[in-house]
């Protein structure tokens, strides 16, 4: 590798950093010696936390690589994975604890304990097993974020049957290509759901999506919205009539620690989805280990809140598996941030004493966007946890949320992970890392990324390449559904001389050798020979006092090869996006990281192309930046972003 081309540029330094208080590392469930253990036998290590689970039968070896990349954890271990998450607390005298504070949209409440989540949770098993459902078979779920979409999950996990969850945002289109790909039995679904304080329908485009599906048998829906929907008989049957009369005595059976527990539809970011599948021994301990020690959470004392949409492997793993297992309380709502007001998340804080609190970056600059003054009014006092998921976080969004959520003092945790990871893979520990804003810094104990050149060779401290995951992890995949040759060539092809799994994100190491992920490799752009991360020149432009969100793609340019195309939306109170304003832009991100990274073109606009998990569609700028027909847009949460972009473009706006 020569100075010139490295697989990477490193452009941004970050000097802040923030120890943890030693009251927080005085009481934190994570200590520093994790690490030292972990590299001192890593399977120990996982045994150890393995144990964490009621296991039926204990396993007979931790795991057996011999298969590889295709990995057994806890090999010949039992388990039943919703036993693990309910029963089990309910048996330890927890029955009353609250598991879910649930909030709806438009202002109704259910506080379920973990006595009701059991009876909840045997009916639906009892239910689908009157309709034979048998382990190893397949039931789609696109529902809203309603309780019983988490019973549903549970009970197909109780009966080993695999569950697979299609965001509710999704069109009949996305949900039918994904009932089609794993051949389910069954769909669960509700009338309607509430999105920005209106009903919208549901039902009538899972009808639409089944039209000729022919591995469907049955179609449950659940009473939610409470319109009228068309009922077809013989297939369709209400959740209320099914469930609710079943007996809540249910014996869960104990299933391979190598059982599959779902398939999750990868949110498609970067094209055709993936069906991601999960097992269940190796998953649940990684989900119960991350959820305890990079949350900090105490069962009985923290209120926990996740803010991810359950059709995410974020809602997964860190509301439905990792939180139940470790016998949480939580609270999940159903709803958008800004209905009816944009205080709701902070008013739902407050009320229920949120103590952990996880999102995702892009709401982190939304409620920037929003300003200051909405969370000033509300008392976070409760909040001791913050984290951060799904994207690289701009350092001054990670300062913003550490200051106006975190009283300067919550500390954060910027999680890197994937669906296919399972769980958390890299991530600061709270009570022993000292943070840095904009790095996930560090693999957990347990757990080893490394960060690689083209040629697979690990690049040095302050050098950019390709972030790969050496060695196997007890949550990671254990295949693509249906297709053995893409999961190899997707993951392992790259540098299979290493034998490495290719996580296809770009990342570095500072001067500290800490991790910034620098987003994907496929968006990663070729100025003049420099390989620049979109996320650096994201981050420039977001430092700045008028930016709120910045998407940034490399157009072909004659004379650069790429050029730099922005696409920033400004903070409320910044209303100029005039020509001067745009200029001081392109200065801003020229002094901040380097004439190199100065953008050709900044636009402004209001708005951004996200999936349902609120991920920038990249390569749907670089169709407008580069004047091209816009691709696909089947997995956006707002078909209608591209047409206002484009128009706005065209008007000059
Ligand atoms: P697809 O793989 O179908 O394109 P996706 O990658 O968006 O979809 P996810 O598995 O939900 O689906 O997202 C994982 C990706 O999100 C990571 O590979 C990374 O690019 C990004 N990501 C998640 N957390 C972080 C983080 N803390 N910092 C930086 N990037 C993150
Ligand atoms: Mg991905």
């Amino acid at each position: 590798m020569t100075e010139q081309s490295p697989a990477l540029d490193n452009l941004l330094t970050e000097s802040r950093t923030f120890p943890p208080s030693e009251a927080f590392s005085a009481q934190a469930n994570a200590t520093a010696d994790f690490y030292a253990e972990a590299d001192a036998d890593r399977e120990a290590f996982w045994a150890k936390q393995a144990e964490r689970l009621h296991w039926e039968t204990k396993w007979s070896q931790v795991l057996d690589w011999t298969t590889a990349p295709v990995a057994k954890w806890f090999v010949g271990g039992k388990l039943n994975v919703a036993y693990n998450c309910v029963d089990r607390h309910v048996d330890g005298g927890h029955g009353d604890q609250v598991a879910i504070h649930w909030v709806g949209e438009p202002g109704d409440n259910r506080d379920i304990t973990y006595a009701q989540l059991k009876d909840e949770v045997s009916k639906a098993a009892n239910a689908f097993e009157s309709l034979g459902l048998t382990a190893g078979d397949r039931v789609a779920i696109q529902m809203p974020m309603v309780p019983e979409a988490i019973f549903a999950m549970l009970a197909c996990a109780r009966i080993g049957v695999l569950h697979s969850v299609v965001f509710g945002g999704f069109s009949p289109t996305a949900l039918r290509s994904r009932v089609d790909d794993q051949a389910a039995r069954i769909v669960i679904t509700t009338d309607g759901q509430y999105r920005r304080g209106k009903a919208a329908p549901m039902k009538v485009n899972v009808d639409e999506a089944l039209e000729g599906a022919e591995s469907v048998e049955k179609v449950i829906v659940v009473r939610r919205t409470g319109e009228e929907v068309p009922i077809t008989e013989g297939r369709d049957l209400w959740w209320h009539e099914l469930v609710d009369g079943q007996s809540a005595e249910h014996a869960p059976q104990a299933f391979d620690s190598e059982h599959p527990l779902f398939i999750l539809y990868t949110s498609g970011t970067t094209g055709k989805p993936k069906g991601i599948l999960h097992t269940s021994g190796g998953y649940l301990t990684q989900a119960a280990y991350t959820h305890h020690n990079v949350f900090d959470h105490k069962a009985g004392e923290d209120v926990y809140w996740c803010t991810a949409d359950i059709g995410w492997i974020t809602g997964h793993t860190y509301i439905v598996y990792g939180p139940l297992a470790n016998r949480t309380t939580q609270v999940v709502y159903e709803g958008t941030p800004n209905t009816p007001h944009e205080g709701r998340h902070w008013e739902i804080v407050q009320q229920h004493k949120v103590s952990i609190y996880y999102t995702a970056p892009t709401l982190i600059r939304t409620f920037m966007k929003w300003g200051n003054e909405i969370p000033e009014k509300y008392d976070l006092s409760s909040l001791r946890v913050l984290g951060s998921v799904g994207e690289p976080i701009n350092p001054e969004a990670w300062i913003w949320y550490r200051e106006n959520v975190g009283a300067n003092s919550a500390p954060i945790v910027d999680t890197w992970w994937q669906t296919e990871t399972g769980g958390i893979m890299i991530s600061p520990l709270p009570g022993v890392t000292a943070t840095k804003p904009g790095s996930a810094q560090k693999a957990l104990p347990g757990i080893s990324a490394k960060v690689v050149d083209d040629q697979g060779v690990e690049v040095g401290k302050g050098g950019g390449g390709y972030l790969v995951l050496d060695k196997p992890w007890p949550g990671m995949l254990r295949g693509i559904w249906g297709d053995e040759e893409r999961f190899r060539d997707t993951y392992w092809s790259r540098f299979a001389d290493q034998g490495y799994y290719f996580a296809g994100d770009g990342a570095k190491y500072d001067a500290d050798g800490d991790i910034w992920l620098l987003g994907r490799v496929d968006d990663v752009m070729n100025v003049s020979g420099h390989r620049i991360s979109t996320t650096e020149v994201e981050s420039a432009l977001v430092s700045h006092p008028t930016v709120a969100e910045a998407a940034v793609v490399g157009a072909t340019d004659p004379t650069t090869g790429q050029g730099i195309v922005a696409f920033v939306i400004l903070r409320g109170n910044a209303v100029d996006g005039g020509d001067a304003a745009v200029q001081e832009l392109r200065n801003h991100v020229a002094k901040e990281i380097g004439p190199i990274a100065k953008p050709r073109q900044i636009l402004v606009v209001q708005e951004l192309p996200k999936t349902r998990s609120g991920k920038i569609m990249r390569r749907l700028l670089r169709d407008v930046a580069e004047n091209r027909q816009v691709g696909d847009v089947t997995t956006l949460a707002d078909s209608s972003v591209m047409d206002l972009i484009s128009s706005g473009l065209k008007s000059g706006k």
